[in-house]
């Protein structure tokens, strides 16, 4: 069993993010006019006004910004402490997530990669889930650290 956490409540728009990570795919709204990623999802394109928009895969690829670890459990099935990684993916957009990986504390633009894993949430329901794990450059040893 995987850790309960709080069942994700989408608004119409952020529903197809959801639906595509139930499906094992890390996509966000493209727009169809000039290209750019957008998170959180909107009806229309903050550069340029276009309401024209697919959901496209990402490549599962950035850096972390920002990181925290979390001392206190919130929630039975995610026990402390936790780290949660702010990413700037690839494609522009910042993420949150869990850092999955045990390679010590974060660094401000360690390369990162999306795992995406099944999840039980507090409301009886399961579904999946996007982590971060670092990447480590070829050759490094986990748990390595400089
Ligand atoms: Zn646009």
């Amino acid at each position: 069993m995987t850790p309960q956490r709080p069942a994700p409540r989408p608004d119409p728009l952020e529903a197809q993010y959801w639906a595509h990570v139930a499906q094992g795919r890390l996509c966000l709204q493209a727009c169809d006019d000039c290209g750019t990623f957008r998170y959180p999802p909107s009806p229309v394109c903050p550069d340029c006004e276009s309401a024209a928009a697919t959901w496209t895969d990402l490549s599962g690829r950035g850096q972390i910004v920002a990181w925290t670890i979390f001392h206190r459990s919130y929630f039975p099935g995610l026990q402390a402490p936790y780290t949660v990684v702010s990413v700037e993916t690839a494609e522009g957009p910042l993420l949150v997530g869990n850092l999955i990986d045990s390679d010590g504390p974060p660094v401000i633009g360690s390369p990162v990669e999306a795992v995406i894993q099944p999840a039980d949430f507090t409301d009886g329901t399961s579904g999946r889930i996007c982590h971060w794990r670092r990447i480590l450059p070829p050759g490094s040893l986990k748990g390595n650290t400089p």
